[in-house]
Order: structure tokens, then sequence, then C-alpha cells
């Protein structure tokens, strides 16, 4: 071991910081998986040939519209449920181009739809939706990138529109773009999908800025416990055995967590922070609160998992004779994306066309996992969240680099090209019925449609 090595691993006045190495091990795994990979290919012809370069010749019109609008939001990011300038920007680009958009639907204020001109009236015809995010992170603005979720999906919406201006026939189904806002840290298409938001929809797609372009990458399921415990208090000096230490309920239980992650899959994560922990050394403490997110990446798992985490709380409280409330989900939780194979395939495709080498699912390793309410959304119809690349590989998301990133001329590129890739995905998927029945069948085998509000509530699946 390096002298400096030794002196920090030994020196208390300073952070150690964390080994980077992994990184670097998974780096090179990454690159050699990467020239091994194909772009997964369809099956499926999808739309006419003729009618998906006409919708590329209209992206490149639209282009400096759309980058206006992705550079606008930039400009002023707004967080979740707080997006009042930016639905408005989006909903004042579509009724410029004639679009009859309306923001504070289903329930949710910043929310935002609009139907495609010349959708037929009634429930005969295949539906697809294309989504747009546009909320931002607390302190470092667009570090997510939605501004550039939200050009893309107004601009796969506007491509097919002008479309079907120019060829009344061309698209045989129906269109809906909607506003999605509160991605981060909340689950703002929950609240949409229970103000009826995903109904009579056949298929849902959108797309999210990263390092890479690739179809899919592990998404896992979300939910959030506040955990109390209550006990007595008493003098810590003159009685301390006519207390009972709700502290000592919160440390075990943090500690039987720790535990508990040996035994976890692989992916899953469980992180706890003490929010409260007594006011005062010389009270044995009353109260003392955990806050927990628990993450699996599978509905079932999560569900386990949570019974897990919740059994090592009341066990805490067992153990020290506490009282304890066990608060699941403050805010609807998110399952994992179980995203569409055979969507995939034909967005895949249409990036193919754009030049880009767009990655199948699987290669990106799974350990690098975050979560997103669409997850929500691919449980109840079909549906794809690809990932386009605006960034160089190393850069994370929810970062300042990221967020100057979603600004760049690469997050420019990339609007053009995601906005083909989503009209050009609808458009196959309304064109073409063997496709849409393979979306379906593919749905269907892999367990259908979830009541997603009611997941959680069988606790045990054991
Ligand atoms: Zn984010
Ligand atoms: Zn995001």
């Amino acid at each position: 071991m390096p002298d400096s090595v030794q002196r920090m691993a030994c020196d208390s006045t300073h952070i150690r910081p964390p080994y980077p190495g992994y990184f670097d091990h998974v780096g090179a795994q990454l690159e050699k998986d990467r020239q091994r990979a194909r772009p997964p290919e369809s099956e499926f012809d999808g739309a006419r040939a003729e009618l998906r370069a006409e919708l590329a010749t209209i992206v490149e019109e639209l282009a400096p519209q759309l980058i206006a609008l992705a550079k606008d939001l930039h400009d002023h990011p707004e967080t979740a449920f707080d997006e009042h300038r930016s639905v408005a920007a989006l909903v004042s680009l579509l009724n410029e181009h004639g679009i009859d958009a309306k923001a504070d639907v289903f329930g949710v204020e910043t929310a935002a739809v609009a139907d495609l001109p010349g959708d037929a009236p009634d429930a005969s015809s295949r539906r697809v939706a294309i989504l747009s995010e546009y909320d931002a992170l607390p302190g470092i603005g667009h570090a997510c990138g939605h501004n550039v979720i939200a050009a893309s999906g107004v601009g796969a919406f506007l491509a097919l529109a002008q479309l079907r201006q120019r060829h009344p026939e061309a698209i045989p189904g129906r269109v809906r773009w909607l506003g999605t806002p509160a991605e981060e840290g909340h689950t703002g298409k929950e609240y949409m999908a229970r103000g009826g938001a995903f109904e009579g929809l056949d298929a849902a797609i959108m797309i999210h800025p990263y390092g890479y372009d690739v179809t899919d990458q592990v998404w896992l399921g979300r939910r959030t416990l506040n955990v109390t415990f209550h006990g007595q208090p008493a003098h810590a000096s003159a009685q301390p055995f006519m207390g009972v230490n709700a502290l000592d309920a919160a440390s075990i239980a943090y500690q039987g967590i720790g535990l508990l992650r040996q035994q976890m899959l692989p992916v899953d994560r469980v992180h706890t922070m003490m929010s409260e922990g007594g006011d005062r050394a010389s009270i044995i403490v009353e109260r003392a609160q955990l806050k927990m997110y628990v993450r699996s990446k599978y509905p079932d798992t999560l569900r386990d998992l949570s019974q897990r985490v919740e059994n090592v709380c009341r066990g805490a409280a067992l153990m020290t004779g506490c009282r304890v409330d066990i608060d699941w989900d403050e805010h609807p939780p998110s399952l994992p994306v179980r995203s569409n194979k055979e969507l995939e395939a034909r967005f895949a495709a249409a990036m193919v066309d754009r030049g880009r080498r767009i990655l199948p699912g699987g290669v990106l390793p799974e350990t690098i996992a975050a979560s997103t309410d669409f997850g929500n959304v691919s449980y109840r119809v079909p549906g794809i969240h690809p990932l386009v690349k605006i960034s160089d590989e190393s850069v994370a998301l929810h970062t300042a680099e990221f967020a100057q990133a979603a600004a760049s001329p690469a997050a420019e590129t990339a609007i053009s090209d995601a906005s083909f890739a989503l009209a050009a995905t609808a458009l196959d998927f309304l064109s073409d019925d063997e496709l849409a029945q393979a979306v379906a069948e593919e749905f269907e085998a892999a367990g259908g449609a979830v009541d997603v509000p009611s997941y959680f509530d069988a606790k045990d699946p054991s």
C-alpha cells in the first residue's frame, strides 16, 4: 500500500474518499460487451418507408422550435408540481400549431394533454401515448435532462400532426400527447393514472437522456417508509430503568437493515436515515424515526423486501418494548419499468436510421440503477423508456455536468433523433397490425396489466 493511502486510512481528520476502481473494472467489461452488442432487430416492417422518411423531413423543419423549447425550459427550471411556466410553454407551442392542448388535467395542475387532430372520436382504433416530462431538480436545474424529454415528446407529436395534415390517411389510429410532471422525488404519473390519464391506451412511449444510447436499462421499483418508534421518557441518570428508549429501537432497526443487506438481491437497495433521535442526552428518548427508501428489481421482490424490512423494524420495537408506527408510501410508490421488447426493436430501428448504434438492454451494468414513475405506466399498458445519449459516458444523472449536457449541441441532436424515433415508433405501432398484436401478446405474457394502487396491499407473497 503506498504511504499516502496508509496515512489516509489512519487519519480521522480527513474524509477518505471511496476507492473508484470498481468503475474501471465495470467500464472495461462494458467496453467489451458494447463492442459485441448489436442494436435489437425487429421482425416487423412497421410503417411504410416513405412515410417514415417524411417524418424525418418534418422533424428537421421543426427542430429549431424544439431546441428553443428545450433551451427555454433549461433556462427556467421548475421542480415537481411547480412546473407552471414549463407546462404553459409546452401547451402554447402546441397551440401555435393549431393543436388543442390543455393543462390542469387528470387531477394534476401541471399535467397536460392533447389529442392528435383528426383522431377518430370513438375508441375503434389503436391509441398510443407519447410522454413529455419537464420537472427539474432543486438547486441544480435540469440535471436529469427532462427538458430534452419534453421537447422530444412534443417534437414527435407535432411531426405526426403534420404528417396527418399532409396525408390524412397516413396514421391509422390515435395519438395522445401527455405532459407528465413531478417525476423527481415524486410519482406524478401515478397521480395522473389515478385521474384516468392512461385509460384506453394501447401503448405509451417516452425517452430519457443519458450517457448511452440504449433501448432499456434496469429501473428499480421504489417505495418509501417512515418508521416511528414510541417509547417512554425518563431521567437518563436518576431513573434510566423507568424509560423505554425509542432511540435504541431505531438504532437496532438501522443496524438490522445493515445486516439484512447481506441477504438481499444484488441490485436491490435499502437506504435509511434517522430523521428524529431525541432532544437531549439526559432524557431517555421518547420518540425516534427512520426514513427509508426500499428498492427492488421486480414488483413481487419489492413486495417481499418490504415485508422483510418491516419485520426488522417490528423486531426492534419488540426488543426494546417500544410501540412502532409503520407508514408506507407517503407518496405513491414506483414499480420497476417493464419495457416492451417489440416496441423497443422498432425504436431501435428508427435510431439506427439516424446513425445511432443503440445498445440492447442488458449491456449496461444493472447495479447502477435508479427509479422512475414510468414504471407504473409500464405495468398498465405496454411501454418503452429508452435512453438517448447526450453526454459523455462518465457523466452521471443529477450532476451539474449533466445539466450542462442537457443544453449542449449533443442534446440538440438528441432531440431531433428522439423526436423522429418516437414518432416513427408510434406510426409503426399504429400501422402494423402484426406488430401491435405481438406488443400486446408480450405484455400479457409478462403478466398483463397490474392494479398498481392496490399492488402492495397483499404484503407477503410467500
Ligand atoms: Zn432524475
Ligand atoms: Zn429523469
